[in-house]
């Protein structure tokens, strides 16, 4: 391949496009695309680099296997991997059910491939028991946009809507660090006079752009909306018109948040009463008005309810729906974290947000797969629990990993480290050998993103072509493949094709329909550089960037308020545990590290993992920075470098979570549970912060493990 090719970055969900030329010397050079219209020729550190992964030293080029867990690897043919994956599934299953074998994806996978794994569980291993690593990321607000709107797009706007506010309020989201291009959406509403408020416990660098930052207690969002929502009421600046014409079920909401006193919120919250007055009036104010959330405040075992409440702010004030500028949305994170999440790698959903408990999409589906619906399992479990159970009786004995590392990304990783140990049998496709992998009993390699062809969706809904650039490494077989091949040895070869034309095609057919219609998409008008938003039922649609201009999704047209109140957190400080942990990303890292850990240029920007914390705080503590800390909860301790910042709160402390070993954050992490979204409590636990004294294990660069681990 000589000329230049057209595609997009390979990280994030704002999938910036970029254009790869091959040089003379073999190697590619990439640049941004300025004809993409979400980063317009912007790219961050990351996709800047993205090449670095290609021909990196460290890429598996091989199968490899061991013949016990104590064993080192070996490479194997391609041949006597598989084999040994499909005779592992047949034992399994003959011992203890079709369930006892599970699959892990990631919201990094295309369309194509998050489509092709939950057809290949369903169909080919005809268990239930399929969950991915979304679960962590944008799952609340999947819930609660459900509950509230009748279906689920992160925007239900194209980004080029955010300049259009008047005012603009960012909630747990800091796109100037994880997606820099996104910026400018920002930049261009500043310039034209909007009002800009960031949510955020942490003064990061996007609240140090906007006009206000307001610093709440971290996980009392859900307070913090009632309480302004409580304002808005009392001050009569509720959209009245709209919520009689609209939406189903104020009347309740407006009982629930009747003692959300602004006294009683700026004691839950730490936000003064003069500023929820000032924010309520200035959105209640603004002829054009937006309220975003992101994994702020998702990522909560109340995740859901947080969203909603936040969704009721915006329908009482008549935002969802008004127009370009108007609205709410959550920024996805990971780079399919949209699409990945429509088409059937869920524990309970068919393709096109099918669910797996409706006769009617059962029928559908089944059809165009061509089996019986009643061969169709049923729902599984989370992504959690998945992990949690696995090697237990009601647990998968056996499981197959592609694109996700959750040895590093779970909650209580070490715990989940633990039961990927008492599995029978682990498989791994992979593109380097990560924390998981080193896990398995079989490595696969995998193609990256310049060496194979298929479809992403980005928060807006945009559907995206990814366009091949470079043959892969010899060796290195696609997952489409790979599930072939497993399926052929299973005797159910003939469902799985492998090219992703053909598999989008299937899926187009499948999606027919439902919510996340891609019927009208195909690959041509994708290249011809059409902007194709679902739903695009038929081929002369043009797709649908704005939605609930007219109505919302629900038959009635309308869209739902429901009240939620704050429960009791899992964990609450105490004196051992006196300080509150919460999460999140480093501007040059991605995720749990696999691929940004891996550049060199990426990791000489954050060549160690650190914790952030106040300097009064590490001075109390007789910590300076650059010494090591020590974080500590009941799960697990970890080891960081201290980086003192003055705009932490000074009763918390926030780490980045791209590592493993020592350093491996989610190791202290809470896994209680959203009820309803089944996302874990990554944002907030209490914890213990001490200068660092190294164990002999430390010292020796092995895990950190607390003295009892749960079993
Ligand atoms: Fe890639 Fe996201 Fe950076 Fe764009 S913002 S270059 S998609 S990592």
């Amino acid at each position: 391949m000589s000329a230049p090719t057209d595609t997009h970055c390979p990280y994030c969900s704002l999938q910036c496009g970029i254009t790869l030329t091959p040089k003379p010397d073999g190697t590619l050079s990439l640049a941004g695309r300025e004809d993409f219209p979400v980063n317009r020729g912007g790219l961050c550190i990351k996709g800047a680099t993205a090449t670095e992964l290609l021909d990196h030293p460290e890429r598996l080029t091989a199968p490899l296997v061991r013949d016990s867990r104590d064993d080192p690897f070996r490479p194997a043919t391609w041949d006597e991997a598989l084999d040994r994956i499909a005779a592992a599934i047949t034992a399994t299953q003959e011992r203890y059910g079709r369930d006892a074998v599970g699959a892990f994806g990631g919201g990094g996978l295309t369309n194509e491939k998050a489509y092709q794994f939950g057809k290949f569980v369903r169909v080919a291993l005809r268990s239930r028991n399929i969950d991915y690593n979304g679960r962590f990321c944008m799952s609340s607000a999947v819930a609660a946009g459900t509950r509230a709107f009748g279906m689920d797009r992160g925007l239900p706007f194209p980004f080029d809507d955010i300049p259009k506010a008047d005012v603009l309020v960012l909630v747990g989201s800091n796109p100037a660090d994880t997606m820099p291009p996104a910026m400018r959406f920002l930049e261009e509403g500043r310039e034209r006079g909007a009002r800009h408020i960031v949510i955020d416990p942490r003064r990061t660098a996007t609240a140090e752009l906007a006009h206000t930052h307001l610093q709440p207690v971290p996980n009392t969002d859900l307070s913090l909306a009632n309480g302004l929502l409580h304002i808005a009421i009392r001050e009569n600046l509720v959209d009245e018109e709209y919520i009689a014409t609209r939406t189903n079920g104020f009347d309740a909401v407006r009982r629930a948040v009747r003692s959300y006193w602004p006294d009683r919120v700026e004691r839950v919250t730490g936000i003064a009463v003069p500023d929820l007055y000032e924010l309520v009036r200035a959105l209640a104010a603004a002829p054009t008005a937006m309220i975003l959330t992101a994994r702020g405040v998702e990522q909560h075992a109340d995740g859901t309810d947080t969203a909603q409440a936040w969704i009721n702010l915006a329908l009482a004030l008549g935002l969802p729906g008004s127009g370009p500028g108007n609205g709410w949305g959550t920024i996805t994170g990971q780079g399919n974290g949209q699409g990945g999440r429509e088409h059937g790698q869920k524990a309970d959903q068919l393709p096109g947000y099918r669910q797996l408990t409706n006769p009617a999409h059962r029928a559908h589906v089944a059809g165009v797969w061509g089996v019986d619906p009643d061969e169709l399992p049923g729902p599984g479990v989370s992504a959690y629990e998945l992990l949690d159970r696995m090697g237990m009786d009601a647990g998968v004995r056996a499981l197959l990993v592609s694109a996700s590392n959750p040895v590093v990304s779970a909650p209580n990783a070490r715990h989940v480290e633990e039961r990927f140990a008492a599995l029978d049998f682990l498989a791994v496709t992979d593109i380097f050998l990560s924390e998981t992998a080193r896990l398995a009993d079989v490595v696969l390699p995998t193609t990256q993103w310049a060496e194979e062809s298929g479809t992403m969706t980005n928060p807006e809904g945009r559907v995206l072509l990814r366009r091949k650039a470079v043959d892969p490494p010899p060796g290195v077989r696609s997952d489409l493949q790979i599930w072939r091949e497993i399926a052929d040895r299973l005797g159910r070869g003939q469902f799985f094709p492998t090219e992703p034309e053909e598999v989008f095609t299937e899926l187009r057919r499948a999606s027919a329909g439902g919510i996340a219609d891609y019927a009208g998409i195909t690959y041509q008008r994708l290249a011809a550089g059409e902007e194709l938003f679902w739903p695009c039922p038929a081929e002369d649609h043009p797709g649908t960037s704005h939605m609930f201009t007219e109505r919302f999704p629900p038959p009635d047209g309308r869209a739902n308020f429901l009240p939620v109140r704050p429960r009791l957190a899992a964990e609450l400080p105490d004196e051992a545990h006196p300080y509150l942990l919460t999460t999140g990303r480093a501007r040059s890292q991605y995720q749990s590290g696999t691929q940004t850990r891996r550049s060199p240029t990426l990791a000489a920007a954050v060549p160690r993992p650190y914790v952030e914390l106040h300097p009064e705080l590490a001075r109390s503590l007789g910590i300076s920075d650059g010494d090591p800390v020590r974080l500590s909860t009941p799960r697990g301790s970890a080891v960081l470098d201290a980086r003192l910042d003055p705009g932490s709160r000074r009763d918390t402390v926030f780490v980045p979570f791209h590592w493993g070993g020592a350093a491996c954050v989610n190791a202290l992490t809470s896994d209680a549970l959203d009820p309803t979204s089944r996302m874990p409590e990554f944002k907030t636990c209490p914890v213990a912060v001490e200068k660092a004294v190294f164990t002999a294990d430390e010292q020796n660069g092995a895990a950190v493990r607390p003295a009892a681990v749960r079993t």
